[in-house]
């Protein structure tokens, strides 16, 4: 079995979704497709919840209304027989009467997450009903009986792969199997969700429980590219990454592949690939455990990063300085990303000012400190980089007149990272893609 999974834009237009059905029945392997909610309707149920949280009912009931006026007009040109009509008519009525009924009971966080989950509902359940119409055998796969999330919000693996075999069984005559991404249950049977993207997590998770044999996911660009295509003219997908690369670029901005989807793949030995349903037969991307080959594969940019300078005299000869620090970073659950340090100061990165004014006043004890935001982490990634000399005289030449704040190396073979003023990213990428790609 494979499993194969399409992201928003993938469904986002009737004609997509009818694609998509055409694509996912030509294989030869059984499929366990996995589909996120359609393009911007994840969007629209985070603002309905954001108004109902701050008791804004009359604008929550404006944007359920807009929603259900596209879901509408989504499901005119998606079929066009009575039966089917019919059918979707009463998914809708049932998703948008739930969306009403809870603007008059009291809102609290638990309503947030169902609300949150009506979008894959809905994209999965009116795949199923364009698929019945079509005569296309299939089964849907409640993702509420089988993602369950243990008492630390984390996958509860076996349990996934436990329910999940199960159902699989239960529908081994069917060749098509669809359930939703993003969408699960917590610890207290709940329902909840694996944050915003989380489909892809769905999708290794489920590749991994099942024991499939790749995991595709399917978004509208053909694989990961060498560098960011929105800021450098050329770029190339990349053939081949292993998944230690991938965690990387995944994390450090390249925006294809949610993150955490790398782990499950990784630790059952499922191949990722990424693949373009505009362009299916384009090669994309695997991500396997295969060796890598030497060399920069991509580079990829995260924004929004903020810098943090501790500088002390204090820190001279001392030991248990960063213990404290870190301590600090760990009381508000605030992630570091880079770090360097000189005898007397440490700089350090951070992706979110959530806690930042309260980290600042307990950092300010430990000596002078200085904040910079609106900073760009600059990663290259690749086999052994760093031990490959005529990389680094490459990368050399790429920072020519570039105001470098950090240089994290080192910490990683795979991985080179600098830390620039936002302004500065534009013209690092593009001289990292003559330099390093000799692209220009
Ligand atoms: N629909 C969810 C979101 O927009 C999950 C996903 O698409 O991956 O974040
Ligand atoms: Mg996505």
């Amino acid at each position: 079995m494979k499993v194969m999974k399409f992201g928003g834009t993938s469904v986002g237009r009737p004609e997509r979704m009818k694609q998509v059905a055409t694509l996912v029945t030509q294989q030869e392997e059984p499929v366990l497709v996995v589909l996120s909610a359609l393009a911007g309707t994840t969007n629209s149920l985070v603002e309905i919840g954001n108004f109902l949280a701050a008791g804004k009912k009359q604008e929550a009931a404006q944007i359920i209304d807009q929603l259900e006026k596209h879901y509408h007009s989504f499901v005119e040109q998606l079929v066009s027989g009575k039966e089917a009509r019919q059918d979707a008519s009463q998914i809708l009525e049932e998703h948008f009467g739930f969306l009403r009924i809870i603007q008059r009971i009291s809102f609290s966080e638990a309503l947030r997450r169902d609300i949150l989950a009506q979008g894959e509902l809905l994209s999965t359940k009116l795949f199923g009903v364009y698929c019945s119409e079509n005569k296309l055998s299939h089964a849907l796969l409640p993702a509420l009986d089988f993602m369950i999330l243990d008492e630390q919000d984390e996958p509860a693996v076996s349990v996934i792969s436990t329910r999940l075999k199960a159902l699989v069984e239960a529908n081994a005559d069917k060749k098509l199997l669809i359930t939703q991404g993003y969408i699960c249950r917590n610890s207290k049977g709940e329902v909840d969700n694996l944050k915003r993207g989380g489909s892809d997590y769905t999708a290794s998770l489920v590749a991994a429980a099942a024991g499939a044999s790749v995991c595709e996911i399917w978004t509208d660009i053909d694989g990961m590219h060498n560098n960011d295509p929105r800021v450098v003219e050329k770029t190339f997908p990349v053939e081949q990454l292993s998944f230690d690369e991938a965690a990387e670029l995944a994390y450090f901005g390249a925006k294809i592949l949610h993150p955490a989807s790398i782990w499950p793949a990784q630790q059952f030995q499922v191949p990722v690939r990424l693949l373009n349903t505009m362009e299916p037969r384009a090669k994309g991307t695997l991500i396997s455990s295969l060796p890598a080959a030497p060399g920069v594969k991509a580079v990829a940019a995260k924004d929004n990063i903020i810098a943090i300078r501790i500088k002390s005299s204090r820190m001279l000869l001392a030991y248990g300085f960063l213990r404290k620090i870190f301590e600090v970073f760990e009381k508000y659950r605030t992630p570091i990303d880079m770090i360097t340090t000189s005898e007397v100061a440490v700089s350090l990165t951070i992706d979110t000012d959530q806690h930042l004014a309260a980290i600042l006043e307990e950092l300010s004890p430990f000596g002078h400190v200085e904040v910079d935001r609106e900073q760009t982490i600059v990663s290259l990634v690749g086999f052994e980089i760093t031990t490959t000399p005529a990389i680094l005289s490459n990368l050399a030449l790429a920072v020519k007149e570039i105001p470098v704040r950090m240089i994290s190396y080192g910490g990683s073979p795979h991985n080179i990272s600098l830390l620039v003023p936002a302004t500065a990213k534009t013209k690092l990428l593009q001289q990292l893609n003559k330099e390093i790609f000799g692209l220009s």
